[in-house]
């Protein structure tokens, strides 16, 4: 028995389903996850010492490639003057500044502790701004786990087959509206059905929780439109996009400033950071300021702040980066499209800078109905052969594989020997 296993075999007695977030089980590829002992750039160890080419990337926040020095010795640093104190930090000033300063559309942010608290509390500032209930997201998109985002979720939520959760009282989604990615018009409906009434619209600017979905030109700016004439917050759900897609993340990208965004993952380096932020006028309902109420035992935490102001400066100072996770993107996935044309299957791969996926079916996927043509059985095959031969992916067809700066032309080619492999005994 590998030692994973036998780590699995003592984890599921303790912990529900041995895992403490749903997609780092193997259930839906019919496996037993692997453990993951260390990891190094672009490379995770396992708990049998078998070493992967690493496209999980802690499912975004390690941009720089695993256990980078300067980080490193950022936490190591502020970790000896104390890892709590419950009181306000010099470092929590630094890290709102610092954002303020650089994404044009913040002038004031809150940090909290994870990607779902950062949107919980977006939602609850756009309902108290606004003074009104009802929210629009997009069927496949992801905004974490709070009750009322857990509504045609993605990711997780998809690839177990459960719509809703169980356990989420239906008063607690009756406010949450849900329309088509990329279809305009179905948003426009909403709006017209519920005039008066929608608080917001969230959107993840790229939808990576339903593989990866590109937004339709026109589509985000449509939004913007939209919201801006019925007087609805936008907000961008930036836990994924943010600092990925550009350093200013997808407004910058796109062109397009929301009113609210959230971020997560890079924003910590690894550590458990959120943060949401935006316009000062809708910011400052925010609790001691405003009545909308928000708080955290740990938001801010300096060891966690040291961690994710240090990743950010080093993106915001090395340009250089983006250039080369774009360049590795564009190699990996229109290799695989290559490939997978040569082999004469009609699969389709999408992506954008270092995001992408590829996804068993023939038809384009530009919203939630069409990824879920996606054959799960195949996407099995693929990530069992992946993984036996090196290649850690997110053990969901719903996920999105995450390059980071790490990857090189070497980790590349050998991604693409694998699957070409994978492809000549399919
Ligand atoms: N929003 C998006 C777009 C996400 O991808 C995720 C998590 O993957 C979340 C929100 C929730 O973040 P967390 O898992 O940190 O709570």
């Amino acid at each position: 028995m590998s030692r994973s296993d036998e780590l699995f075999e003592r984890a599921v007695k303790v912990i529900p389903g041995g895992v403490n977030s749903p997609v780092r089980a193997y259930g839906s590829v019919g496996m037993t996850p692997r453990f993951i002992e260390g990891a190094s750039g672009p490379y995770v160890v396992d708990a049998d010492s078998k070493k992967y080419i690493d496209y999980i990337s802690s499912w975004g926040p390690m941009i720089l490639g695993h256990n980078n020095q300067e980080v490193l010795n950022a936490v190591i640093r502020k970790a000896e003057s104390g890892l709590s104190f419950g009181a306000a930090t010099e470092i929590e000033v630094e890290m709102a500044e610092f954002i303020c300063e650089n994404i044009p559309s913040i002038e004031m942010i809150r940090m909290v502790n994870s990607g779902t608290e950062a949107v919980m509390s977006a939602i609850r500032a756009a309902r108290g701004y606004t003074g009104r209930n009802k929210i629009v997201k997009f069927a496949g998109c992801y905004h974490g786990h709070s009750d009322a985002l857990l509504v045609k979720a993605g990711s997780g939520v998809m690839t177990a087959g459960i719509p809703d959760s169980a356990g989420v009282p239906a008063g607690a989604t009756q406010d949450t509206l849900t329309a088509v990615y990329n279809n305009l018009e179905s948003v426009k409906m909403l709006f017209e059905e519920n005039e008066g009434q929608i608080a917001a619209v969230i959107v993840e600017p790229v939808a990576a929780n339903m593989g990866v979905v590109l937004p339709k030109e026109g589509f985000l700016k449509g939004l913007r439109e939209l919201c801006t004439n019925h007087g609805a917050v936008l907000i961008f759900d930036e836990v994924i996009t943010g600092f990925r897609l550009a350093f200013g993340g997808a407004q910058e990208r796109f062109g397009i400033e929301a009113d609210l965004v959230t971020y997560g993952k890079i924003i910590g380096a690894g550590m458990p950071v959120g943060a949401f932020g935006g316009k000062r006028e809708i910011m400052e309902v925010i609790a001691p300021v405003g009545h909308v109420y928000q708080a955290g035992t740990l938001s801010g935490n300096p060891v966690a702040m040291a961690a994710g102001l240090t990743q950010l400066k080093i993106l915001k100072n090395h340009p250089e980066i983006y250039t080369h996770m774009s360049q590795m993107g564009e190699k990996l996935y229109e290799g695989m499209k290559e490939l997978v044309k040569k082999y004469g299957k009609p699969w389709k791969v999408n992506h954008i800078e270092s995001l992408g996926c590829i996804y068993f079916t023939d038809q384009d996927v530009e919203n939630y109905e069409d990824a879920k043509t996606s054959d799960t059985e195949e996407f099995a095959r693929y990530f069992h052969y992946m993984l036996e031969h090196g290649i850690h992916l997110g053990p969901s067809q719903f996920e999105a594989m995450f390059l980071s700066n790490a990857h090189t032309e070497e980790t590349t080619k050998e991604t693409l020997e694998i699957f070409e492999g994978f492809l000549k005994q399919e």
